[in-house]
This record gives C-alpha cells, sequence and structure tokens, in this order.
C-alpha cells in the first residue's frame, strides 16, 4: 500500500535560508537543462526536416530526435554500473538525453564547486524532472516552460536517504529538523519519495510511504456493485445526489466576506509603490489570503468526499469539460464593426463561482477515496443529463426552468438537479450494465398487534405496584429511610 503524509517543516533561520539558496541553484539547473535539450533539437532540426532518415544527422539514433536531443558530449555508455550486472540487459547502447545531463552533472560540480553543498541525490532529480515534462509534452500537454521564481517551489530527496525520529527529519546536507508531528507513520512502512515544497506560510514535508505486505483492496467487480449514487456537481449545492440529497456549497473564495476582504487586501497592493518593500508585504497578505482559502476548500472536500464515498458501492460522476464550460463568451459584431454586448461580464461572475467549486479537484479526490476503500468511480457523459425526464427519457431544452423541471411530455415535476443526479445514475446502469438492487419501500405496519386496535384516548395502561419498595430506587428523595414511616403515594417520587 503506498501512502502519501504531509508534514509541517519548522526551520530554523540558517536552514531555511539553506533550503531557498538550494531551490535557487536547482531552478538555474533546469533552466540549464532545458536550455540544452531545446537547442539540441533546434541543431538536429534540419532544413525544417527532423526525421533523422532523410537529414543523415549523425549520432542520433533512429527515434524521434526530439527526445533525445542535447548538444553534450558523449552519448555512449560505457559499461559500468548496471550495465555490467548479471542479466541486466540493456536495449540501447545510446544514453538518453537525460543520462547525459546526468552525466554532466560531474562537470557542473567541478565548474561550479557551490553545487556541491546540493545532495547528489536531489541535483540528480533535475535532469529526470526536465525529461519528465518533455515527456508529457510528446503525451500532448503544453510545450516546458522555463521555471522562473514563483513556479519552482520544491525538491525531492530518492528512497532510503532521509531519516524520521521522533519530531525530528534528517535531510542530507541541511542536517535535522524539527517538524510538527500531526500523524505518526505506521509501523511496518518503509520512508519512499521525499519531497520538500516551499508555501506562504512555510516550508512543507510530503513523505510517500510504502508498505508491500498490505495489499491493496481489490476492486470490486462491476457484477458485484449492488448500491449506485449518481452526483450531479452544481453551485446553488455542491453536489446533488440520486437519493434526494444534497450537499451545501460554502463558496470560499466567491461569497460575499471573502470577496471583500481579498478586494480590501488588493487595493492595498495596487497603492503601495511599485518594487518596494512594503508593496512585497502588501502582496505577502493577498497570498496568505488565497493560501488560507485553498486550504479551507480542500479540507471540506476532503470531508465531502468520504461522506459520498461511505454510501454506496460505486458513485458515478459526469465527465465534464471544465475547461471549455469556462471560456469566453464569442465577440458580437454590428454590421458597422462595432462590438455588441455578449454577456461576458456576467459570464465572468459565473466562471469565478465555478472555479471556485472546482469540481475537478473533487472528482480526483472521490477517485483517491475510491481506490483506497476497494469501491469504483464511473464517468458518464454529461449530455442531455439535465433535460432528460427521469421517467418517461423524453429529452427537451424546455422542460428545465431555471431550478424546477416539468417534463414537456408527461408533466413530471421535479427539482432540477436532483433529477440531473438522478439521470447520471441511470445513465451509468446502462453504460456499465450494472444490476442494481432496486430498494422496496416499506410501508409503515403497526407491529405490536395483527389487528389495528384503537386505544381510548383516556385509556392508560397502568402497572399495579405490590408495595412502596419495589419502587425504583431513583431520585434523590428516594434515598435513604422515610422517617416518619409514612406512606409515599406514587406521586411523591
Ligand atoms: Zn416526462
Amino acid at each position: 500500500m503506498l501512502l502519501s503524509f504531509k508534514y509541517k517543516l519548522r526551520p530554523n533561520q540558517q536552514q531555511s535560508q539553506k533550503l531557498i539558496q538550494w531551490l535557487d541553484m536547482l531552478r538555474a539547473n533546469y533552466n540549464w537543462c532545458l536550455r540544452d535539450r531545446i537547442d539540441g533539437w533546434h541543431q538536429q532540426f534540419i532544413c525544417g526536416d527532423y526525421c533523422d532518415l532523410r537529414t543523415q544527422v549523425e549520432i542520433t539514433p533512429l527515434t524521434c530526435g526530439i527526445t533525445k536531443g542535447t548538444q553534450l558530449a558523449n552519448p555512449w555508455k560505457e559499461g559500468g554500473g548496471k550495465a555490467q550486472k548479471e542479466g541486466y540487459k540493456d536495449t540501447s547502447p545510446k544514453r538518453s538525453a537525460s543520462l547525459m545531463q546526468d552525466a554532466n552533472l560531474q562537470e557542473l560540480k567541478e565548474a561550479r564547486p557551490w553545487y556541491q553543498s546540493i545532495d547528489i541525490g536531489v541535483l540528480q532529480s533535475i535532469p529526470a524532472r526536465v525529461n519528465e515534462s518533455f515527456n508529457k509534452f510528446f503525451k500532448g500537454a503544453g510545450f516546458p516552460k522555463f521555471k522562473r521564481r514563483h513556479d519552482f517551489k520544491s525538491f525531492s530527496y530518492k528512497p532510503g536517504r532521509i531519516k524520521i525520529k521522533g519530531n525530528k527529519v534528517y535531510l542530507p546536507k541541511i542536517g535535522w529538523l524539527r517538524f510538527y508531528n500531526s500523524r505518526v507513520i505506521p509501523e511496518g512502512f518503509e520512508i519512499k519519495t521525499v519531497t520538500i515544497r516551499q508555501k506562504v506560510d512555510g516550508w512543507y514535508i510530503s513523505v510517500r510511504i510504502e508498505n508491500k505486505d498490505i495489499p491493496r483492496f481489490p476492486v470490486i467487480p462491476d457484477s458485484e456493485i449492488k448500491t449506485i449514487t449518481g452526483c450531479d456537481m452544481g453551485l446553488g449545492k455542491l453536489v446533488y445526489l440520486s437519493d434526494g440529497s444534497a450537499i451545501d456549497n460554502p463558496r470560499f473564495a466567491t461569497h460575499k466576506k471573502a470577496k471583500r476582504l481579498m478586494r480590501i487586501r488588493q487595493r492595498r497592493v495596487s497603492r503601495k509603490q511599485k518594487g518596494s518593500k512594503n508593496r512585497s508585504k502588501a502582496q505577502l497578505r493577498v497570498s496568505k489570503l488565497h493560501n488560507k482559502i485553498q486550504q479551507r476548500r480542500e479540507s471540506y472536500q476532503w470531508d465531502v468526499a468520504n461522506r459520498i464515498i461511505k454510501r454506496s458501492d460505486a458513485v458515478v460522476v459526469e465527465d465534464l469539460q471544465i475547461q471549455n464550460m469556462m471560456k469566453r463568451c464569442k465577440p458580437v459584431k454590428s454590421e458597422s464593426g462595432r462590438f455588441l454586448p455578449n454577456g461576458q461580464s456576467a459570464k465572468r461572475g459565473l466562471n469565478s463561482s465555478i472555479a471556485d467549486a472546482s469540481w475537478y479537484a473533487l472528482t480526483q479526490k472521490l477517485e483517491y477515496l475510491a481506490v483506497k476503500s476497494g469501491k469504483k468511480l464511473y464517468r458518464v457523459n454529461p449530455r442531455h443529463t439535465s433535460q432528460t425526464c427521469s421517467k418517461c427519457k423524453h429529452i427537451d431544452k424546455d422542460s428545465r426552468n431555471g431550478e424546477k423541471f416539468i417534463c414537456t411530455n408527461c408533466g413530471h415535476i421535479d427539482d432540477a438537479n436532483l433529477q440531473a443526479a438522478r439521470n447520471v445514475k441511470v445513465k451509468a446502469i446502462e453504460t456499465y450494465k450494472l444490476n442494481i438492487v432496486k430498494k422496496i419501500k416499506s410501508k409503515m405496519v403497526r407491529r405490536d398487534s395483527s389487528k389495528p386496535v384503537q386505544l381510548n384516548l383516556f385509556e392508560v395502561e397502568l402497572y399495579e405496584r405490590s408495595s412502596v419498595n419495589t419502587l425504583p430506587l431513583k431520585g434523590k428523595r428516594r434515598v435513604g429511610e422515610n422517617p416518619q414511616g409514612k406512606q409515599l403515594s406514587l406521586w411523591d417520587i
């Protein structure tokens, strides 16, 4: 089982200065590696053609020139390390770009001795990180970007490098750091990769721990799913569930109070002189508020996700394209070429509400919890879920009127959002062919007698008491004996 625990670090002043220094140096190295890869690609990109066979560029393998592009010398693996081990099959005699950059770290340390103060594992993770971002690019993500100080905030140690003892953690080349030991690492777990991250309110450490003896929960097969909950994400309420309940949306960033506070703090930034210390102080206050809002949202979403997952064997959500939902309205032009109002100003408010609800993050949490507890999360196409009548399956845009849903075909009346949640559930059952047990609503039946008996309004069942002593010894007045020897009546108690 692989888990991830997060703690807040308590570095002293020297240590936090060192951490900041490391970040700067690592960032410089990251940018250098990225520049090297880009230049390498441009050199192989001859006459607008990057097919190696046609351009006949030397020392490039027959694979894509982009992945392997770097300007560093010595692209061949020299027998050593893993290659010498028995049974290890090396598929390519050539080093990949990230391996070449990795080998080049030796020279970097000689040229810039201050890099020796960084742990080697951390330094080696940088070319790997550049490589990873290129791999993502080849799979369809954006082109890797050069990192600036604000978007390079973390570095990681390789497995088995750090030690934890009580409320102290040992980071190689930095030393023992104190941290808030908010949750104990369970016994038998091994510490894997450790990431140090700088946030507005300090440094954090996230520890990945693994215990191979504990198996992951087996995922429940489709045939065994008995109960299922459909979810429809919304703004008025955060989640509408198919059983008719809904979960509140606290609007952490867009409720009136938060918006006002944010506006005030941002105004304070804008009125300070550019580049001044006061401005950066004010800016810090803005980012602290952002951080606080985000932390609140995170914690709330974990709570919500837990509540939803616990309900049933499986959960269904809509596969929303949130990026498309948050697109700007298309500009409208009149015949004379002037721009007409296109409703963007109203859309802006909606967009910020959508961003605040962060449905995607909630879905991710649902997915994580589902895997962790051996349950299942289904995604269905959101098409027509809010326009279909759950009774007669009639699809009509006009059926929905704001919060209300009135079917134009059969006249079925329902809450529009709850209706949609029910449709999502039905859609999942149909697309994945699930066998859901239907709940039979039991009628209220008198249990105490076979025939209903009407009790007289004034008829009260009385229990006879033989003597005072058998009365329950309860209440202060019953404690001790009766001094006058007076017989207590039932009402004296
Ligand atoms: Zn209908």
